[in-house]
């Protein structure tokens, strides 16, 4: 363990190119750092030095970058490496001596690989087999350059929709330029970074003027440029390299449009011209919840205005200050006490196979909200069911539990020999009582047992904590859901369904596996409540088995699917 603050360790990545196949293995360099450079801000470090050595070295002397390295650590410049395996750092006993020696002493602190933490207190074993087996090169040096294909697409962006301007190359998985787009949308920053246009304005000079269309696909494109288009546009990182890769943000592969400068130039130009991203204002719980079942696409809402000119008493709609065409001024107040719907819809993007438009009609808040409430009571539990289902998953995991713990135990005991055997195998080694092969075997066997026992041990997850969130997840929900804010709600149904769809304005709910096992454990409640559970199952009297045996039956069933859920 390290017993300084990261900060204040010199640390050097250590890099080394391989002479195997040049061309090949350029990317694995290159990934090498990058997952050095991750593993660096892991731990909290800051990188000093990269280090690179580019000739394969199974001789001690060809080597001027490890030659460099070892002499900064004696210089005591160094005292942290990052490498991306002991392979890299060592190849041959010679060199391995040195720096087993130099951690042991102290001078090195420590030696991390993103699989392996080496400290001078640490039992010296371990690294000494990663450090002088050299053997086992052939087999690293496939699986890195898998590693550094994968590396490529990673790094290279691919993403299945690229925005306005540019296109997917689909067999080099790249990202290229749209021949039709990639100018004019580069024109349509340049035109927001002279400042002197809004955002309607460039709409109009990129629709009128340049001809511009958004990029037709099968069922969607071939528009005209609208303002929410334009802005998604101007604020999206893409246009300056940046790729989102999951959680990770990545500088992509692709031709930048702009440079990052000029992204946070047009930031700052839209918020002086007070931009706002379309509907922010408005909050709708109930957006991109549905799918429209006629033509699957996601449903929107729309908020509506009504009310009446105050002198001819004509109705309007408006939702802007305007003149009415009786003459009369139309203010913002009016407007603000006029009567306010908010509608449901169909965004109806894309045309249907028949080439008509989808043809569902709206549906009143109110209206969608009523049916929320009434599917959300198949799914409601009564606080007095729940508290007596949980004591029921307890007595169902105390035996699991124990069973669990004996597991354990063996595996602990497995893993603690399959350490003395590897240890022995390197005695055996070093004082050449069995060959390098013979040795070597005998360590992949160990290790892939290691391997197993550890595999075995991340699957037994503890389903019980998540099936009790949900149970409290459904208690009194009807009432629960009520109280909630737009947003809660919005949070909540997402948590609950998983695809439900409007048709005809009636909502076909879609609940979860385990939300639908549970809503059928309502029937439990018509039976007697108080204590059926004395001190285990076992315990039971035949008569209460009998009498819950339904609900046991669905208890259990919620435990098998979750625990075998989390296993996949
Ligand atoms: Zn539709
Ligand atoms: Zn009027």
């Amino acid at each position: 363990m390290l017993k300084n603050a990261p900060q204040q360790y010199k640390v050097a990545l250590y890099v080394r190119k391989s002479s195997e196949s040049e061309e090949r293995q350029i990317l694995s360099i290159d990934s090498q750092i990058s997952h050095l450079r991750e593993l660096a801000e892991q731990k909290g470090f800051l990188i000093k030095e990269i280090i690179e050595d580019a000739a394969s070295a199974y001789k001690a002397s060809n080597r001027p970058g490890f030659d460099l390295l070892m002499q900064r650590i004696n210089q005591q410049q160094i005292d942290i490496i990052l490498c991306w395996k002991g392979d890299r750092l060592a190849r041959n006993m010679t060199e391995g001596g040195k720096i087993m020696d130099l951690l042991q002493e102290g001078k090195i602190k420590g030696i991390l690989t993103p699989y392996q933490h080496y400290y001078p207190e640490d039992n010296i074993l371990p690294l000494a087999i990663e450090l002088g087996m050299a053997k086992q090169y052939s087999n690293d040096l496939s699986k890195n350059i898998k590693r550094g294909n994968k590396t490529k697409i990673d790094r290279g962006g691919f993403c299945h929709r690229p925005p306005c301007g540019y296109l997917n190359n689909r067999f080099e998985k790249t990202i290229i330029k749209d021949p039709d787009r990639f100018k004019v949308v580069k024109k349509i920053f340049q035109l927001m970074l002279t400042k002197q246009y809004s955002m309607p304005q460039i709409c109009t000079i990129a629709n009128e003027q340049w001809g511009f269309k958004t990029r037709q696909t099968k069922r969607m494109g071939g528009n005209p440029l609208k303002v929410s288009t334009l802005h998604k546009i101007l604020t999206n990182p893409f246009y300056y390299g940046l790729v989102r890769n999951g959680n990770h943000q990545k500088i992509g592969n692709h031709t930048p449009m702009i440079s990052q400068g000029e992204f946070y130039k047009i930031k700052d130009i839209l918020k002086s011209q007070g931009a706002q991203k379309p509907n922010e204002k408005m909050f709708f719980a109930y957006t991109n919840l549905f799918r429209c079942q006629e033509c699957n696409c996601s449903i929107t809402a729309e908020e509506k205005i009504k009310y009446n000119c105050p002198k001819c008493k004509k109705k309007q709609g408006a939702k802007n200050p305007k003149q009415c065409t009786c003459g009369f001024q139309i203010t913002k107040k009016i407007i603000q006490k006029g009567r306010h719907y908010t509608y449901y819809r169909c965004t109806k993007k894309k045309k249907l196979a028949n080439g008509r438009k989808c043809s569902q009609p709206c549906i009143r808040k109110e209206i969608l909200e009523e049916q929320i409430l009434h599917h959300l009571s198949s799914i409601n539990l009564h606080t007095e069911f729940i508290e007596f289902a949980k004591k029921a998953l307890d007595l169902f995991t105390a035996q699991e539990n124990k069973q669990k713990g004996l597991k354990q135990k063996k595996n602990q005991q497995k893993q603690g020999l399959i350490e003395k055997q590897l240890i022995n195998a390197m005695k055996m080694r070093m004082a050449d009582e069995i060959s390098a092969e013979q040795f070597l075997s005998l360590k992949i066997e160990l290790e892939k047992e290691k391997r197993f026992i550890q595999k075995n041990k991340i699957q037994s997850k503890d389903w019980k904590k998540e099936a009790k969130q949900s149970l409290e997840q459904v208690q009194n929900i009807r009432k629960r859901f009520l109280n909630l804010s737009p947003k809660e709600k919005k949070t909540l149904l997402n948590k609950l369904g998983s695809n439900p769809t409007l048709f005809n304005q009636k909502l076909l709910p879609d609940w979860k596996k385990h939300y639908s096992i549970f809503s059928s454990l309502q029937e439990a409640k018509t039976y007697r409540l108080e204590s059926p559970l004395s001190q285990s199952i076992s315990d039971l009297n035949q008569c209460e088995k009998e009498h819950h045996i339904s609900w046991w039956s669905k208890l259990d069933e919620v435990r098998t699917f979750l625990s075998t859920e989390k296993q996949e």
